[in-house]
């Protein structure tokens, strides 16, 4: 079985696909993970995305379908996509491939609003030194701008300022929206709160994963 996590920027994605992967004994696939390998063994297919990265391109849909696509062995593993897809031409790609391998998958949305997803990411601190992440309503450092680990400088980063989160959203709700209006098509779609702890999105997350697993 596929589980593909979904989430609004903030929504501790990585943090629940951790969680999900030590609990269900999920294989993680992160996109990101998959792109560092692959360019740094510099397989075939890594070296071609690697010819677009470097000219400053994004890796066509087809190529990273590919990547992913040969990280999957079906033999009975099961595994959480974080990353991936991105976008309608990924979720085609990868649905007719798991179909022709006739592999069941679900698709979980860490739901928040835009209220939400501002809140906790402009309250993002980053210590410049050592790169420890602090949160100014959950997490807030010690001393005011000073890492607790190294004493290094915490600071917000450009990413993190409110037009920087406001255009991210925009950027992810143009891609989101028609993906979760196709897995929702599909009847695959399910959704979760991301607005409450981690540990009561891991409760939920597990309830959404347990009853489709019974269901099977
Ligand atoms: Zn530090």
């Amino acid at each position: 079985m596929i589980v593909i996590l979904l989430g609004m920027p903030g929504s501790g994605k990585g943090t629940q696909s951790k969680l999900l992967s030590e609990k269900y004994g999920f294989k993680h696939l992160s996109t990101g993970d998959i792109f560092r390998g692959e360019m740094a063994a510099k397989s075939p297919l890594g070296l071609k995305a690697s010819e677009y990265v470097k000219s400053g391109k994004l890796v066509p849909d087809n190529l990273v379908t590919e990547m992913v696509a040969g990280k999957l062995e079906f033999d009975g593993a099961s595994y959480l996509l974080d990353g991936f897809p991105r976008n309608l031409e990924q979720a085609r790609a990868l649905g007719g491939f798991l179909a022709s391998h006739q592999v069941p998958f679900i698709v979980i949305f860490l739901n928040l609003t835009r209220e939400e997803v501002l809140k906790r990411l402009t309250a993002r601190r980053v210590c410049l030194a050592c790169g420890e992440v602090y949160n100014l309503t959950t997490r807030p450092p010690a001393v005011e701008g000073k890492c607790d680990k190294c004493q290094g400088a915490v600071i917000q980063r450009d990413d993190d300022t409110e037009a920087t989160v406001r255009k991210r959203l925009m950027v992810f709700e143009d891609l989101t929206q028609p993906l979760v209006a196709y897995y929702k098509g599909e009847g695959v779609f399910r959704e979760v709160d991301a607005a409450q702890g981690p540990e009561q999105v891991a409760s939920a997350l597990a309830v959404v994963l347990d009853s489709t697993m019974a269901g099977k």
